[in-house]
């Protein structure tokens, strides 16, 4: 299927690695010119290197730095001629008791998790809307439909974003001019992540990271972890022409772990 996307410009943070580049290398096998950013200079280089092997007509700009700073936003968006595609995205808040967070902890969520992609939404959409063609998905996660008990500040700063969305989207005056705002929640997926989550869990539990694993897996009707590039893959099909009757929604991907008819 042909998406349709081809000379788009997408700005895609936190896009090195996981599920942000999984989406940053489905938009560049559809020939999207990227704006990609993480704060590792690295492993954001080695990745520009290999969107530009995937589809040597693109042009592919890297932004190094955090995105929830306001001036690694704006050399972002500067970057970007002009954004069609957003694909919000940023490393999840820590996991712990709610009893030892500080009103701090809940700041830095809040900033990283909510404001950031509602400052990236703003700074884009009114453009969007004038081209007559805007695609905005944000990475959010299964926590939000069910929550998990330990990432209390993920469950709260997420679901704030998705409830600032849901509203958003809705607005004819996006809604209208061919603007969708969705977000895109994932289950489990097999990235650096999650094998990090694994490796906490092995250490509480003392057993191997390999055993717990396999437990999380049993846990999930498909059997498997979700992959980076199915996770893009579908990114890309939001982020598509056929895409546009769909907006405020949230889809998850997780392999049928949620129990729930809807
Ligand atoms: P990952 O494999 O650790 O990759 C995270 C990527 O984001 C890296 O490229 C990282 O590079 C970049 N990054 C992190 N924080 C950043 C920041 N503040 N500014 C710019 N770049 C940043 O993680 P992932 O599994 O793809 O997860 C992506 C998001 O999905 C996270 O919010 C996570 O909580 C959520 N999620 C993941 C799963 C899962 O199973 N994988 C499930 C539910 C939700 P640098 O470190 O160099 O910046």
């Amino acid at each position: 299927m042909d998406l349709g996307i081809a000379g788009r410009w997408a700005l895609v943070c936190a896009a090195s690695k996981g599920l942000g580049k999984g989406c940053a290398v489905a938009l560049a096998r559809e020939g999207v010119n990227l704006v990609v950013n993480a704060r590792g200079d690295e492993a954001l280089e080695a990745t520009a290197a290999e969107l530009r092997a995937l589809h040597p007509a693109i042009e592919v700009r890297s932004v190094v730095g955090d995105i929830g700073r306001d001036e690694v936003r704006r050399a972002a968006l500067d970057a970007c001629p002009q954004v069609d595609i957003l694909v919000n995205n940023a490393g999840g808040p820590p996991p712990g008791d709610f009893r030892e967070w500080s009103r701090e902890d809940w700041l830095r969520a809040v900033e990283a998790n909510m404001l950031t992609p509602i400052e990236l939404i703003r700074a884009t959409v009114d453009g969007m809307a004038a081209r007559g063609f805007g695609r905005v998905v944000s990475i959010t996660s299964a926590a939000v439909k069910a929550p998990i008990d330990i990432l209390g500040l993920s469950n709260g700063a997420r679901s704030g974003l998705t409830g600032f969305v849901a509203g958003l989207a809705r607005q004819p005056h996006l809604a209208g001019r061919n603007v969708t705002i969705n977000n895109l929640l994932p289950g489990a997926f097999d990235t650096e992540r999650l094998r990090q989550t694994l490796n906490a869990a092995a250490r509480a539990a003392a057993q191997s990271p390999e055993a717990i694993g396999e437990q999380r897996r049993r846990g999930i009707p498909a059997g498997r972890f979700g992959s980076a590039d199915e996770f893009g893959a579908f990114c890309a099909f939001l982020c598509s022409v056929h895409a546009g009757y769909m907006t405020g929604q949230n889809l998850l991907l997780d392999g049928g772990h949620y129990p729930g008819t809807f």
